[in-house]
């Protein structure tokens, strides 16, 4: 079921900037979709930018993911803009990997990367909660789902625990490993929470993506990975409530 309003973090390159573009591109294009980044002004922005001259729908707000006070100026911008509506679909999808190891680890990069990938999603979920349980309350007659009322955390299948001896010596970042190991219990203790409320929390793993952050020798283009997240974000249901799963719908071991 195709979300009327989502919010995006991180969406001025990579997974984020690509899951606009092809949000756009769908039949029924969401009615509000939040492009959050952290420099609109940024000549980096350019590409989100235009996109918004030519989208009356595509929102670009600032948000900064390890600053409260920049969460909750982006809270109130959207507010504004949803004018009582509710948000159906939160993508935390803004995130960093350091090349950290075993011998190179440390405090600082430890707390950086988790600040990041794991603080920022706490309170970003927590600032917007309001209107994901408004989305919810909208629909009330409507199972689990994008349609109704979704949080979706993207993490990677290098924080499952389970698949580590397969995937440790040739990728060890560390810091990024354990920071996303968090999100994804931070994913099922939100699921646990926000079942109540009638929203579906879902933590999801994007492939290894030629962005930025997946480098140029990763398995799959920017475009197959939001193809496939697109189509698995139309049929998230209960039986995805706070569990990891890939692009292509599977169920990732934890
Ligand atoms: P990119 O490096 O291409 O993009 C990362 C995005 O996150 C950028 O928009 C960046 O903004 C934003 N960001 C980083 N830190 C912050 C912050 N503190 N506040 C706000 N925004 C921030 O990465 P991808 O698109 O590849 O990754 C997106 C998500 O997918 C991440 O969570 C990543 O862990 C996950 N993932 C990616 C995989 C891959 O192979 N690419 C594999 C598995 C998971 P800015 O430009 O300002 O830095």
């Amino acid at each position: 079921m195709a979300p009327q309003r989502i919010l995006i973090t991180g969406c001025n390159r990579g997974i984020g900037l690509e899951l606009v573009c092809q949000l756009l591109q769908q039949p029924s294009p969401p009615v509000q979709i939040f492009a959050t980044c952290r420099d609109p002004d940024s000549p980096q922005n350019q590409k989100l930018n235009d996109l918004a001259a030519q989208n009356p729908g595509v929102v670009v707000i600032k948000l900064e993911a390890t600053n409260s006070q920049s969460i909750q100026e982006a809270r109130k911008e959207v507010e504004k803009h949803l004018n009582g509506a509710g948000l159906n679909v939160l993508v935390n999808n803004a995130g960093i990997m350091t090349g950290s190891s075993l011998e190179s680890a440390n405090a600082d990069d430890m707390l950086n990367v988790y600040n990041t990938n794991v603080v920022g999603p706490l309170l970003i979920t927590r600032a917007f909660l309001p209107f994901l349980k408004k989305a919810a309350e909208e629909n009330p007659g409507k199972p689990l789902s994008c349609g109704k009322s979704a949080l979706i955390n993207v993490s990677t299948l290098l924080g499952s625990i389970e698949k580590t001896p397969e995937t440790f010596t040739p990728y060890p970042v560390l810091s990024y490993r354990c920071s996303k190991a968090a999100l994804n219990m931070l994913t099922r203790c939100q699921s646990e929470g926000y079942k109540k409320d009638g929203i579906l929390c879902t933590a999801l793993h994007p492939g290894w993506v030629q962005t930025d952050l997946g480098g140029p020798h990763a398995h799959l283009t920017v475009d197959q990975s939001v193809k496939g997240i697109i189509k698995v974000l139309d049929k998230l249901s209960e039986k995805h409530a706070g569990i990891l799963v890939n692009w292509e719908g599977d169920i990732v071991p934890w």
